[in-house]
């Protein structure tokens, strides 16, 4: 298909067209696996565009091109992991820089900037789902660059991402937007006004709980050399093999997010009628603090619920080791559904004390909703409910 073409297609079409053309020499339909180091030069310096796997790669650069496109980037870079996507970021900053950065992100961001990388910069953190607190600190600090993500992870709290990153223009803050929770299928940052936008493809892209990855995806030309070029120094590539299980795992994500997103509203609600629940947070209840702006900026609510028990942190470990089809684990985005406790396992990291101001509290659990048959997951939640009674 004609690039011109391509461009047209809607997102279910994309995962499987774009970077999805048959390979020229044989036909094959799916893309061929070049699992190879180097390449041969017919004379030196004269090759195919190729000449080292991690400088470039023809597997990898068709999941490029894919990924772009899903995120309406000019520019895509896929590395080993999400973490070494913001570590890339980081070193793309010049030193001294400040970085506004939410207070609610992802527990190995967090880690990462506070214990690796706030030798290099200063972080400030903050709530950024409210425009004015943004600005204001905008003002005090004169940052250059703003770290959002959203939804947050476990609480789920949104920015209403147009909104802020029109304050950041207006003081040439760039805005990076982490949107793993809500994959391409859901929102697409740049298109509300963010500079970067950053996923971690061990979750929704791939989708099937057996990569870990990253990617970052942005129309500025220097700024994408300059991370390629960091890459390329730094080393953090993906192997061919891991790109094409991610392109294979692509092409159902229109399907998936949808399932994800169908399976855990009917959850959502279920929880929050039920009695041994104090509350229940996911972006698609009316309930949720910022449903309008969810409903203004993403064209679905994900797979990610995050819910209170009644009870102490005894009953919540009880509860996670009663609980059988939810498997207990890390991570999300998976077909199949997970459980976790944040304060024990994924956020353990964030001294308690800053966990607690955050609303991290030791009755919160949060689901990452699969694709299985709802009613069978309902019957594993209400069987635990009984359990721990
Ligand atoms: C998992 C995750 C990351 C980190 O990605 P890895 O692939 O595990 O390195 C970053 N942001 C969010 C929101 C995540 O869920």
């Amino acid at each position: 298909m004609k690039k011109a073409l391509l461009d047209q297609l809607d997102i279910a079409s994309k995962v499987i067209h774009v970077g999805g053309h048959p390979d020229k020499e044989t036909g094959a339909i799916m893309p061929p696996i070049y699992q190879t180091s180097t390449y041969v030069q017919e004379s030196p310096g004269v090759h195919k565009g190729y000449e080292y796997t991690r400088s470039h790669n023809p597997t990898r650069t068709r999941l490029e091109e894919c990924l772009a496109s899903l995120e309406n980037a000019k520019h895509a870079l896929v590395t080993a992991s999400g973490l070494s996507a913001s570590m890339l970021v980081m070193h793309a900053l010049p030193a001294g820089s400040t970085i506004l950065c939410g207070d609610d992100v992802y527990g190995g961001t967090y880690r990462q900037f506070t214990t690796v990388f706030n030798s290099l910069h200063n972080y400030i953190f903050i709530n950024t789902t409210d425009a004015k607190v943004v600005e204001a600190a905008i003002k005090e600090h004169k940052p250059s660059f703003l770290w959002l993500e959203t939804p947050t992870n476990p609480l789920l709290k949104i920015t209403d991402i147009a909104k802020v990153a029109t304050v950041a223009k207006k003081y040439k803050v760039k805005t990076l937007v982490d949107n793993t929770f809500m994959s391409p299928y859901f929102q697409n940052p740049l298109d509300l006004g963010a500079d970067i936008v950053l996923h971690s493809m061990s979750k929704y892209i791939n989708g099937h709980s057996d990569v870990i990855g990253g990617a970052l995806m942005l129309n500025d030309k220097k700024m994408y050399t300059k991370l390629w070029t960091l890459q390329n120094s730094i080393g953090p590539c993906m192997s061919p093999f891991d790109s094409w299980l991610i392109l294979r795992g692509l092409k159902t994500l229109a399907i998936r997010m949808e399932a994800h997103q169908k399976n855990a509203m009917k959850i959502a609600k279920w929880l929050e009628t039920h009695a041994m629940v104090e509350s229940v947070v996911y972006p698609g209840l009316k309930s949720h603090p910022q449903h309008k702006t969810a409903k203004k900026q993403m064209s679905g609510f994900g797979g990610m619920i995050t819910f209170f028990l009644k009870g102490d942190v005894k009953k919540s470990k009880k509860f996670l080791s009663k609980i059988e089809m939810f498997a207990l684990a890390e991570s999300l985005g998976g077909v199949e559904s997970l459980i976790e406790h944040p304060a024990i396992m994924t956020h353990a990291s964030i001294p308690k004390k800053i966990r607690e101001e955050l609303g991290i509290k030791d009755n919160l659990i949060r689901l990452s909703v699969g694709i299985e048959n709802v009613d069978d997951l309902i019957a594993d939640l209400e069987r635990t409910f009984k359990a721990v009674k």
